[in-house]
């Protein structure tokens, strides 16, 4: 058994953003099922505190970055929480990371440094009897851990994920003091990146082992394509890093039980939910495949590509729903475009039930990422028989199984991946996916398919365990 901080900024059901708090919910469980005992700490933001019930104030810090601070202990579906509550970092209006314009927290270097030095407090000197064995942080938010715990002479092993390495967690050297890190640190072995400090590049440098969330993921990072500047430190670790594919909580996304849709264990009980999602997005009967998309809207999810190429699918019956926010300017495009075309139509906002309605009601789901390192949406599909048409990249490239002919010869297939990522291969992708549609045998083969492939967290939780065990003191 390995005891494990986990140190992240977002985790379901409480607070999300994206994947990453989805796998902040999930994993802790699933490693629990493996017999670690992991703790997850936590910003306490607004909204956050009310969702917590009972807390216990295990801590108090008389100035956490700026004003003083109090770390709450409390369970909430099934995770052992440590909430920073830290009101002049987290009490605010708006979003986790920025304004509601979208502009990043101007204080965002503090913020987040408090979540990482409040993890190397606890790596030091435990929370009452609990002492972990191993720190494990995601995301940049947690990057400054690894020197926090060398600062006090923490000597727990930290673990890195990479979640998405297109956010740095960078800032000003001129922040050295005021952050309280140690300035002999501040060069290219350690968090120095080009003259800035880089959380992320601090976590790469101290992690003992670093983990992405796909295989093909962790070697598009050492490419300068995908590594975003950060593929030079990358290819210095190469040794210890591994890609372990994200799994999804099944209780969650099961489409015999999920309460916001009509339950189905077979293809054909999808079509209820087909009806009723149609009429959600007020789109009319049509005997073309209905392609749903839920997403952050940002460049990284190719939605203008998308947008280039949908006559392909409009033109043979198709539909789209899509669910989304993000960029201002992206939810101005889509709503435009939904305008345009009859046979398409937009929600935008963050609606959890309703994405789950568009996965039961889907007959396709849509990911045609520029990037994408694992991608849950896909795997929500392949277990509710909504097929995924993606782009050929990261953990896209590893959960979806192409209908190529040797594919469908075998009857293997789970979707369509294009390549390359550009407007015209999915404008041919739509075509394949007309084409295959109107085959009801193969179609309904790939569904089954699709329903059949090991979605969970169990493999890559024991992949976690086994890393966990052989860093750690306790061991196994
Ligand atoms: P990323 O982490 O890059 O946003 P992922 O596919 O890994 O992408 O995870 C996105 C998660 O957020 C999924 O659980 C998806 O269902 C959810 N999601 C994204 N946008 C919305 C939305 N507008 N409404 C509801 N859920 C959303």
């Amino acid at each position: 058994m390995t005891r494990v901080l986990f140190v992240v900024s977002e985790c379901a059901p409480l607070i999300k953003t994206g994947g990453l708090a989805d796998v902040a919910g999930a994993l802790p469980i699933a490693l629990a099922a493996c017999g670690d005992e992991v703790r997850t700490l936590l910003p306490g933001y607004r909204s956050v505190l009310p969702k917590l019930g009972k807390t216990k104030v295990i801590e108090t810090y008389d100035n956490l970055f700026g004003g003083p601070a109090k770390l709450r202990a409390c369970k909430v579906a099934g995770l052992d929480l440590l909430v920073i509550d830290a009101p002049h970092l987290f009490d605010r209006d708006g979003g986790l990371y920025g304004d509601q314009s979208g502009d990043d927290w101007p204080d965002n270097p503090e913020r987040f440094a408090a979540l990482s030095y409040v993890a190397a407090k606890i790596a030091k000197s435990g929370v009452g009897k609990w002492m972990p064995d191993i720190v494990h942080g995601h995301d940049w938010q947690a990057g400054l851990t690894p020197e926090y715990m060398q600062t006090l002479g923490a000597d727990v092993p930290f673990v890195f994920t990479v979640h998405n390495i297109a956010f740095h967690g960078n800032t000003s050297g001129d922040r050295l003091i005021g952050l309280g890190l140690d300035s002999a640190r501040f060069h290219a072995d350690h968090f120095e990146f080009w003259g800035q400090i880089s959380a992320l590049k601090a976590a790469l440098m101290g992690a003992a082992k670093i983990t992405t969330v796909s295989q093909t993921y962790a070697e598009e990072l050492l490419t300068p394509e995908f590594g975003m500047g950060m593929e030079g430190v990358l290819r210095h670790r190469q040794s210890d890093l591994v890609g372990i594919v994200n799994g999804i909580d099944k209780d969650i996304w099961d489409p015999a039980t999920d309460p916001n849709i009509t339950p189905y264990t077979t293809p054909s009980g999808k079509a209820a939910n087909k009806k009723a999602l149609q009429k959600t997005f007020g789109l009319g009967q049509s005997d073309g495949p209905l392609c749903v998309l839920v997403s952050r809207l940002t460049e990284q999810k190719g939605i203008d590509m998308l947008l280039a190429a949908l006559p392909a699918l409009l033109d043979q019956g198709g539909q789209l729903a899509l669910l989304g926010s993000g960029d201002p300017r992206l939810e101005v495009v889509v709503l435009e475009a939904a305008e345009t075309y009859e046979n398409m139509s937009v929600k935008i906002g963050y609606n959890e039930a309703l994405s789950h309605q568009m996965i039961a009601g889907g007959d396709v789901i849509l990911v045609p990422s520029r990037f994408e390192p694992c991608g849950l949406t896909q795997l929500y599909g392949l277990r509710y028989g909504t097929l995924p048409l993606v782009a050929l990249t990261g953990g896209l490239a590893d959960t979806v199984i192409n209908a190529s002919p040797a594919a469908l010869a075998t009857n293997v297939a789970t979707g369509l991946q294009f390549f390359p990522i550009t407007t015209r291969a999915l404008a041919n992708a739509f075509a394949r996916l007309g084409a295959l549609y109107v085959q009801p045998k193969i179609w309904k083969g790939m569904q089954r398919n699709a329903m059949k492939q090991p979605v969970g967290w169990e493999t890559s939780a024991a992949e976690f365990h086994a890393i966990y065990a052989s860093l750690s003191k306790a061991g196994d």
